[in-house]
């Protein structure tokens, strides 16, 4: 039985796919930069989702859409477009830009062990179908023009913001949404008209113009996924909006429930605010390897936390997490050359392990249990580590790759680290620092403790 909290009931819920495969839809990337870490947890959230439902046996369709046009630097439809400032900024088309973070995007899943879906759809190449859902609404009296575009008019879906629980009509204008020309705060844009010159533009029958950003999702998921799927994943910050907003014209048009569960992750912080590009604090993965840090370092890190709960980004986690995962690392090592026999507890650690996954992706508790798994003596070796490769199976870090040579400390480190050793006994600590964060530029870390220094590859 696998529970799942549904952001629609807001509660835990024993989920019930409509037939097989059991098909997902998550919100994607707006390519107009790198994907911060913050996205990725995102990412990392929908992929544990998958490998839990791979891993109780079910088949998969999981289909992630690439926004490469119409998303505002407002989610209320106001601002630039988002893609064609960053080409402006570049000097380049907006398309190369889509392509070159989209390329970058990708590579950053692949180390992040991140499987892939079984579709990338973008919006620009499903811009028919968005106008098609446009002309369906227009048909049953949803939509309405202004002189910027054709709006929805959220008042007359009845349950509109049943995701989010909102109290439309306690919404305070200028607070979440500009009016403007709008009849009402909770209307949102199908189509915007061209009223400047932009590269990224199409014909329709209202005029020139793009599709606003809410509509992609509901037209490439229903495409591919059919009217009515099981589960819809995305960032918290879309409860509101965004997915209230999917709600909203995918129900109004075919008249029957959408989605049946809803799931978001929570946000990965800087401090204390959302990682963001806009304010500035946004740390990519190449930056963290940069410092030495490895994906899998990230990806335990993740995994230490339930998705619903917010995650602080320190380098002070990030190193607990890493420290974690190189011990992980040897013991994974020494298991495979032990050839002691022993009693094989792979039921019931299996049983523990897929119990903690199937209760709303306890992370945390699969990870406990992987590593009772990893200090359980009387469990036969050979044994123990199948167990723990079919763990990783969800986990995904990576443990048949695990080597020997990752812990080796070459003779120049060696050095240094003897080095600094001495400046310590002659209570020479600044110097010692020096040669510390010396060794750490160079891939090694220093962990002091009662039986001397211990060192290990970052
Ligand atoms: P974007 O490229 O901004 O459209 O975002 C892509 C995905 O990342 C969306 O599902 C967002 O909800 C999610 N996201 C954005 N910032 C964060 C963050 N700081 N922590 C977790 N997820 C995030
Ligand atoms: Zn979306």
């Amino acid at each position: 039985m696998i529970k799942l909290y549904n952001t629609l009931t807001n509660r835990k819920e024993v989920f019930k796919p409509i037939s097989s495969p059991v098909r997902i839809y998550s919100c994607g990337p707006t390519v107009y930069w790198y994907q911060h870490i913050g996205n990725l947890r995102s990412y990392f959230f929908a992929d544990i989702l998958v490998r839990t439902l791979m891993y109780n046996g079910l088949k998969i369709k999981h289909v992630i859409n690439v926004t490469d046009v119409g998303h505002l630097t407002s989610d209320a439809d106001t601002g630039e477009d988002k893609m064609e400032k960053a080409a402006e900024k570049e000097g380049k088309k907006a398309e190369e830009i889509a392509k070159f973070y989209f390329r970058a995007f990708e590579k950053d899943l692949r180390k992040m062990n991140i499987l892939a879906p079984w579709k990338w759809v973008w919006a620009s190449n499903h811009i028919k179908e968005q106008i098609n859902l446009i002309k369906k609404l227009e048909k049953k009296g949803f939509t309405y023009k202004t002189n910027d575009g054709i709006y929805f008019d959220s008042t007359k879906f009845k349950g509109y913001g049943k995701l989010a629980n909102l109290k439309v009509d306690k919404l305070k204008a200028g607070k979440r949404i500009k009016v403007g020309e709008k009849k009402h705060k909770t209307d949102f844009a199908l189509w915007k008209f061209s009223l400047e010159s932009r590269e990224q533009e199409w014909d329709s029958p209202w005029g020139l113009g793009f599709p606003g950003w809410h509509l992609e999702c509901s037209a490439m998921s229903m495409k591919y996924l059919g009217n009515r799927f099981d589960i819809h994943t995305g960032g918290e910050e879309h409860i509101p909006v965004h997915h209230t907003n999917e709600i909203a014209q995918s129900e109004a048009i075919t008249g029957k429930k959408f989605v049946n569960y809803w799931l978001h992750g929570r946000w990965l912080l800087s401090s204390d605010e959302k990682m963001s590009k806009s304010k500035g604090k946004a740390l990519t993965l190449d930056k963290l390897e940069k410092r030495n840090y490895k994906p899998e370092h990230l990806r335990y890190l993740f995994l230490m936390t339930h998705y619903m709960k917010p995650l602080k980004f320190s380098f002070e986690n990030l190193d607990a997490a890493r420290n974690a995962y190189l011990k992980i690392n040897r013991k994974v090592i020494e298991l495979r050359q032990d050839s002691r026999k022993g009693i094989d507890r792979t039921k019931q650690y299996d049983k523990e392990f897929l119990k903690n996954l199937n209760d709303d992706l306890n992370t945390a508790g699969a990870l406990k249990v992987f590593w009772n798994v990893l200090d359980d003596f009387d469990f036969s070796p050979e044994k123990k580590i199948k167990l723990l490769e079919k763990f990783d199976s969800v986990l995904g870090l990576g443990i048949k790759e695990m080597k020997q040579d990752e812990l080796k400390i070459p003779r120049e480190i060696m050095k240094l680290v003897l080095e600094r050793e001495k400046l310590r006994k002659e209570k020479d600590y600044a110097k010692a620092d020096i040669l510390r964060v010396r060794i750490k530029e160079k891939g090694y870390i220093l962990e002091d403790g009662e039986q001397g220094v211990r060192v290990e590859k970052a």
